[in-house]
């Protein structure tokens, strides 16, 4: 059977797969997206991403690649619904237990419901007139001629049948589940090396009603934890004038799924600002749990041979603790780059596309899985880097309580602005010993020490 002419098969809707789409359409005549879901009406949960329930946030970097790709969406989203505010004037950042000192920043990020980001995002790309999506179907495996070059994919419709749908390109944005590294074992190739921390991260999820200035002017509350306390808070604004609250703990230490347990746990986090923000608040349902037992990244930038015809993006190739709320933004960088590749045209060159993301996902790899390193109970070898780096953040952290330089650095660090390094300058260094010097860590005010004792003798 011949190859159809410009036509690529996206596998997966979700984040990566729209936004690989949506660039994918700027160069083929046709993009046909699989999904194994019926998409549901913008704002509706569905089972194919079951993190769809927890704090979603879009750094300010991720918002500009969004607006690019569609222009007006910032303004759009926010009149439908949206939260846009400044990320650092408007939210706080609660990290070792130090509060980032709040500073305006010119950084405009969004915090929505998943469902609601990923249905706005959804309607334009599905609006295409060269994209168009297979609701309720499956990929079952790849099709491929000669065993060596991928010229397709084979997919179970909602009725069960296995058809192959022929493509120039497939692209894999199925999410941390992705197949690719068995397929290609089947069809003789190397399957990646894969980078493995075990966080073991349990999450559980409400919706508020808070009560009026409740949160005191601010859009967000993030708590991330405390050498004594590896427990997680994000109090988020989402639209309908709803708060969703998720809480996280590591290796064990998982926030119960029962309102009580829910409440006691808020109440055990390194600071006290998201228990005093819920207090007297309506929830709106019960809370929903998720695990996340590990980051993973599969180094398909190392492989010596990779068929043609075939790409991988998003959580399929990097899947890391969503704790500092990344992913998405990397979803739109790697789409960015795989722009680029295609401008050159160059889309039949994965290893070239595999070098470019890896430069993406290095930085928000080194951040999520060195701080997950920080916590004596992640197993894993802990580099002479990480060892710095952790033993470098608390100082900052603490340092930029009063330095608002220093946490709008740390900010665009965290949003991925800028390169991790740029903590490491040596005026800012400088400071940062100034700021410790001066100081031991200064912790964010309220927190009770009752409270550390609290979280502490109840982690496992
Ligand atoms: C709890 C949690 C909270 C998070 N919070 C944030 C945040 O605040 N900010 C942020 O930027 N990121 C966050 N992330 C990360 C973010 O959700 C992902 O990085 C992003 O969704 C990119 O995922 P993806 O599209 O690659 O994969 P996924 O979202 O996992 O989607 C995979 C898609 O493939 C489909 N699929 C799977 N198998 C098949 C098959 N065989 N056939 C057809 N279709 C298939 C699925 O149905 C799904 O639609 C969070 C993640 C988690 C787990």
């Amino acid at each position: 059977m011949g190859r159809s002419n410009d036509h690529v098969v996206v596998l997966g809707a979700s984040m990566a797969g729209l936004l690989a789409a949506r660039v994918l359409a700027e160069r083929y005549e046709r993009v046909t997206i699989v999904e194994r879901d019926a998409l549901p009406p913008t704002g509706q949960h569905r089972k194919g991403v079951p993190h769809d329930r927890h704090v979603h946030g879009l750094h300010p970097r991720g918002r500009e690649v969004l607006e690019e790709l569609f222009p007006g969406f910032t303004a759009e989203v926010t009149a439908a619904g949206a939260v846009l505010c400044d990320v650092l004037a408007e939210v706080r950042w609660q990290l070792s237990g130090c509060l980032l000192k709040q500073r305006p920043t010119g950084l405009p990020g969004l915090f929505a419901s998943r469902p609601f980001l990923e249905g706005q995002v959804r309607e334009r790309v599905l609006a295409h007139p060269r994209v168009s999506a297979l609701e309720g179907c499956s990929v079952a495996g790849l099709a491929a001629a000669g065993g060596r070059e991928v010229t397709g994919a084979r997919v179970l419709d909602a009725e069960g049948r296995l058809t192959t749908i022929e493509a120039d390109l497939v692209v894999d944005a199925t999410g941390r589940g992705s197949r690719t590294p068995r397929w290609l074992s089947e069809l003789g190739y190397q399957a990646p090396a894969q980078d493995r921390v075990e966080i073991g991260l349990g999450y559980s999820t409400r919706t508020y009603q808070l009560r009026p200035g409740a949160m005191g002017g601010d859009q967000g509350i993030l708590t991330i934890g405390t050498l004594a306390c590896s427990r997680f808070g994000a109090l988020a604004a989402t639209e309908g004038g709803r708060h969703l609250l998720t809480l996280g703990g590591i290796r064990g230490d998982h926030p119960p799924v029962d309102p009580d347990g829910f409440a006691a746990f808020a109440a055990a986090l390194p600071t006290g600002d998201i228990a005093a923000a819920i207090e007297g608040a309506e929830p709106l349902d019960d809370p929903v749990p998720f695990r996340f037992p590990a980051s993973t990244r599969n180094r398909y930038e190392r492989l010596r041979e990779f068929p043609a015809g075939l790409l991988v993006i998003g959580d399929a190739v990097c899947s890391f603790n969503p704790v500092y709320g990344q992913g998405m933004t990397v979803a739109a960088l790697q789409a960015l780059a795989l722009r680029k590749l295609l401008a050159a045209g160059r889309a039949a060159a994965p290893r070239r596309f595999f070098a470019d993301i890896a430069a993406v996902i290095d930085s928000p790899w080194d951040i999520a899985v060195g701080s997950d390193l920080a916590y004596p109970q992640v197993p894993g070898p802990r580099s002479a880097k990480v060892r710095f780096v952790n033993a470098y953040l608390p100082r900052l952290h603490s340092a930029a309580a009063d330095d608002g330089a220093l946490a709008l650095a740390m900010i665009r660090v965290i949003g991925l602005k800028d390169r991790p390094e740029r903590l490491l300058l040596p005026g800012r260094a400088l400071r940062v010993l100034r700021g410790s010097l001066r100081r031991t860590p200064k912790q964010v005010p309220g927190v009770a020490a009752s409270v550390r004792g609290k979280a502490g003798s109840s982690a496992r």
